[in-house]
C-alpha cells in the first residue's frame, strides 16, 4: 500500500514552510484529519491496519482513542478489527474515560490514534485506561511521525518517545521530516515566510 500516495493525494501531506508545533520549521506537514475525510479511504487505511495487528497474532476486545485527534481513526479501526469503540477525553488538564464508557478487569485494549508523534497523549490514555483494570497492549497509529518504533520499521526510536518499549507499535508507514530550528532553518535563510499549519490557507 502506497501510505505516502494516499496522504498526498488526500492533501494530508503538505509541501511548503511550516512552523511545527514543536516550534521548529519543516518543509512538510502532516494535516492528518484530512485523510479521513474520505471514508472510503479511511476505511481502507484502518482495514490495512486491522490486517498488521491480526497478523501479529495479538488479540484485541476493544481500541481506545484520545479525543479528538484519535476518534475516527479509533472507530474505523475498531470496524476492521470487529471489536468496541471507545475514547477517552481531556477534562481539566488531564485524561478521563466518560459518557459512560467502561472498561473490565483484564480486557484487552488497543490505544488508537491518527498519528503518533511521540506518543504523549497515547500513552496518557494508557495510563488511564490501565488504572481502571484493563490491559493495554498494544498502540496503534495510521501514521507515525517517527520519533518512536513501530513493527516492521527499522527506523530506531527517538528519545522524545513516550511510548513504553514493550507494548508493539502499529503504524501504516513512517513520516520522518527534515526539521531545522529557525535561526538555521534554510528555507527562512531564502527569504520564504513560515505559516503555521491549521491556519487558513495550511
Ligand atoms: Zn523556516
Amino acid at each position: 500500500m502506497d501510505v505516502e500516495g494516499i496522504y498526498k493525494e488526500a492533501e494530508a501531506l503538505l509541501e511548503g514552510h511550516f512552523i511545527l508545533s514543536s516550534g521548529n520549521h519543516s518543509n512538510r506537514y502532516l494535516q492528518s484529519a484530512k485523510v479521513l475525510e474520505d471514508p472510503k479511504r479511511a476505511t481502507l487505511l484502518a482495514q490495512a491496519l486491522a490486517e498488521m495487528i491480526r497478523k501479529s497474532g495479538i488479540k484485541v476486545d476493544t481500541v481506545c482513542a484520545p479525543a479528538l485527534g484519535g476518534i475516527l481513526a479509533g472507530y474505523e479501526l475498531a470496524r476492521a478489527l470487529g471489536v468496541r469503540s471507545i475514547f477517552v477525553e481531556r477534562k481539566e488538564g488531564s485524561m478521563e474515560l466518560r459518557r459512560g464508557f467502561e472498561v473490565s478487569k483484564g480486557e484487552k485494549v488497543i490505544i488508537c490514534e491518527d498519528i503518533i508523534t511521540t506518543g504523549g497523549s497515547a500513552m496518557e490514555a494508557s495510563t488511564i485506561i490501565e488504572s481502571l483494570g484493563a490491559d493495554v497492549v498494544a498502540f496503534a497509529s495510521l501514521a507515525n511521525r517517527g520519533f518512536c518504533q513501530r513493527e516492521g520499521s527499522d527506523i530506531s526510536p527517538k528519545k522524545e518517545c513516550k511510548l513504553p518499549t514493550n507494548k508493539p507499535l502499529f503504524a501504516l508507514d513512517d513520516f520522518t521530516f527534515e526539521m531545522f530550528t529557525p535561526e538555521e532553518c534554510p528555507l527562512c535563510k531564502e527569504g520564504s515566510q513560515a505559516i503555521k499549519p491549521g491556519s487558513r490557507n495550511a
